[in-house]
């Protein structure tokens, strides 16, 4: 799937750089996308669940770095210390000579540290341009994520993912994650959260700043049950908004999180039709997860609770 982060690649010609030109020239084309799409480069890197790896990999040296100038910085004022000690005991204090041995340490230092610190700034900066250059090659077709085809232009993954499972928030096409959502409940039961996270079954968010519509989850419809076997849970439902338990807000920010038993798993099992034989295609894999859950997140005092987990397979 593609983020709304990577729409600025359309205005390049991504196949002249990989295919047309020279190593160089083609680094440097990179660059030159890298630093005129700096902002949505950063956002991307950081909702993308395959970045993961690269970036444990880049933080642990940095961490690495980190410790060895802290090991060093405490070595030098050890040093000073001695130092320091050494001069009182031979004779009066002299605190010009003090102030020196102090700037002394510090310049020592800094000189020890700052090669230290390019090398690995420059290390980790290689690494992240390699890996942008992968994913500006082969970005949108590396991300194998079980988010599923309704969700696919309004879900911006966060964090870990991979062909099992994926969260991430909800966005609307306005730019907007504020959103009032409505779930079935009970009849007669004018509010949510109730009691029962089980029975909750439908999830439609509208977005607050533009009223678009968008649903959610209907497990009638969404996830093995409802998309391969066209098992109907239920009929009639009634609806609530779903307001803050603590400040009784009606507007939420959304997190999903979707799992999957995997592409192959349906294809073996689904033999790629629909109970009533419509056939499937391959990439409707992500159509048939087996759990769906959502969390909303107050906008108004920040709590977050659950608002579906639901089996759908
Ligand atoms: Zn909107
Ligand atoms: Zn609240």
């Amino acid at each position: 799937m593609k983020t709304k982060y990577w729409d600025f690649l359309e205005n390049y010609n991504i196949d002249e750089i990989k295919y047309g030109l020279d190593d160089k020239q083609s680094d440097r084309m990179i660059k030159k996308i890298a630093s005129e799409n700096h902002k949505g480069i950063h956002m991307n890197l950081l909702n993308l669940p395959h970045a993961d790896v690269i970036f444990t990999n880049c933080r642990d040296r940095y961490k690495r770095y980190r410790g060895l100038t802290y090991t060093l910085l405490f070595f030098l004022i050890i040093a000073a210390a001695f130092i320091t000690y050494i001069i009182r005991n031979s004779g009066t204090i002299d605190i010009s000579r003090y102030v020196v041995t102090i700037s002394i340490v510090f310049i020592l230092s800094v000189f020890f540290e700052f090669p230290l610190l390019i090398y690995s700034v420059y290390k980790t900066r290689r690494i992240l341009f390699d890996y942008l250059k992968d994913i500006i090659f082969y970005g949108p077709g590396i991300l194998d994520l079980p988010v599923p085809g309704h969700l696919k232009d309004i879900i911006i993954p966060l964090g870990k993912g991979n062909e099992r499972t994926v969260t991430g928030e909800v966005i609307c096409s306005c730019a907007s994650n504020e959103m009032r959502l409505i779930v079935n409940a009970p009849p007669n039961c004018d509010s949510f959260p109730v009691k029962e996270l089980k029975i909750v079954t439908y999830l439609s968010a509208t977005c607050i700043n533009c009223n678009k519509e968008y649903l959610i989850f209907d497990k009638n419809i969404h996830g093995w049950k409802g998309f391969i076997n066209l098992e109907k849970t239920e009929g009639e439902r009634s609806f609530a908004f779903v307001e803050c338990p603590k400040c009784r807000c009606l507007s939420h920010s959304l997190y999903i999180t979707v799992c999957s038993s995997g592409k192959e798993y349906f294809i073996n099992e689904s033999f790629l039709q629909k109970d009533d034989d419509t056939p499937l295609s391959g990439n409707d894999w992500v159509n048939a997860f087996s759990n769906f859950m959502a969390y909303a997140v107050c906008s108004n005092c920040g709590w977050n609770f659950p608002v579906v987990d639901s089996q759908t397979d």
